[in-house]
Parts: C-alpha cells; structure tokens; sequence
C-alpha cells in the first residue's frame, strides 16, 4: 500500500465502476442457455464465483482481441468516477480495484477513459489461452484453500487494516460480502446491499459516485466478529459457507 495515504478505498469493477457488468455480459452474449444455467446455480448458492468463473470461460471464444473490443464497446463508467478519483487523491487515500470477473479488460477500459493512471493498484483474475488452445481461468489472488472466491477481495481488505490503514469498501454484487464486511465502512448497492440487510451489517446505499465523495474518513473497527470469511485462516467460515 503507498505508505503516505491515510485510509484505503476498496472498490469492485463490474456493476461498480461500470454500470454493467461486462464478464455477466460476455457470458450470456456467447452462453446463452448454458450461461442462464451456471447462473442459476450460482444464485442458487450451489456454486461458489470461483467455479462460476472456470464453468462461464469455456463458453467463451478463445479469442482475446475479440473479447477486448466487445469489453471496450461495452463499457460504461459510472458517473462520478473520475470526479471521485481525484477527491480520493485529495483526501490522501489509496486506491484499490479488486474484481472477481474475468479481469482481461479492466486495464484496457480504465486507460480508454484515461482513468488508469489514478489507480494506485489493480487485483484481478486473468484470463488467458492455454498451450492446448482454449481460455482459461488464473486466480493469482486466491485463498489457498478456500474454494469461494476467484480473488480473495478480504485479503486486499485486511492487508490495508494491518498497515494502519482503515477501508471504506464500494460494491454491488453479492460475492463483495467477503471484502466488505471486514471493511470499516460500506457503500452498497444491489446484491451487496440486500447481503448487508440480511447479516445485519450498516452500509450506505449509493447510486452514483458522487454519492461516495460525501463520506467522512473511515476509522478502524474489529470486523472479526460479523465477516464471513478469514483470509489469514482457511478461508470461509463454516457456518456460511453456502448461505
Ligand atoms: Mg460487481
């Protein structure tokens, strides 16, 4: 983590930095039932995003130049969000992306809207061809054992309390309940919002980034108790491991 900042956003991509989330819609694009199907089961709670993720690849081109140009027609950033970058700039944080989707085009997408640069570090799965000609999943930010996330976002969470450095987390999706619930401040929305009134966890809806500009720093809270997960430890907690 840069060692001058004072606290850390933690911030999703698909659904969060964009308005839509561009893996779901690669997915169905070349899916179509075998992708409603996988989906299903992973709203299901039947499957965890890890194997999501190397299920939904293989209905995938193994074309790559492709699939980045479909990403970067896709996109679109969500309002506030260069606006909110240099706030965060301002207010002496740093900034981390951590996403559990395909990972391929977040580079590509943040430098076409010359948002990259401001950016102190990007977490992600990678998608790449295997020597046997097919697409395959990299999760070079798993657990190592636990088997629900593709990147364990916790652990980006937890290595910015360590150093001091207290975390507001910003998502939309259900599987940003792990990260964010060892966050010392939430912004919801979505499936991330509806996890958060489920366990009982406070979090401040949002719809745009510009709502985020107008928080107070976070300080540090002991999120031991109510996370779902330990990334220090095997991973998911038992008792939630598929609720
Ligand atoms: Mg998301």
């Amino acid at each position: 983590m840069i060692a001058d900042t004072d606290f850390t956003y933690v911030i999703d991509f698909d659904g969060t930095v964009t308005t839509n989330d561009i893996s779901s819609e690669l997915a169905a694009y070349y899916g179509g039932t075998t992708y409603n199907e996988i989906e299903e089961k992973y709203r299901r709670r039947e499957i965890p995003i890890k194997e999501w993720l190397r299920q939904i690849v293989k209905v995938l081109p193994p074309d790559l130049k492709s699939l980045l140009s479909k990403s970067l027609l896709w996109a679109e950033i969500r309002p506030g969000f260069n606006d909110f970058l240099d706030h965060a700039r301002e207010m002496k944080s740093t900034i981390v992306i951590a996403s559990d989707g395909f990972g391929f085009y977040i580079e590509p997408i943040l430098d076409q809207f010359n948002l990259l640069e401001k950016i102190d570090f990007v977490y992600r799965n990678d998608t790449i061809i295997s020597e046997e000609g097919t697409l395959k999943i990299i999760n070079p930010h798993a657990h190592t054992i636990c088997p629900v996330c593709g990147n364990c976002k916790a652990s980006h969470v937890l290595k910015s309390k360590k150093a001091g450095k207290p975390v507001i987390y910003v998502g939309d999706g259900s599987n940003d309940r792990f990260g964010a619930f060892w966050s010392d401040l939430i912004w919801a929305r979505d499936r991330l919002a509806e996890a958060c009134k489920k366990h009982h966890i406070y979090y401040s809806p949002w719809n745009d980034f510009y709502d985020i500009i107008k928080l107070e720093k976070p300080v540090l809270k002991d999120c031991s108790d109510h996370s779902l997960c330990l990334p220090d430890g095997r991973g998911i907690k038992e008792k939630y491991a598929m609720e």
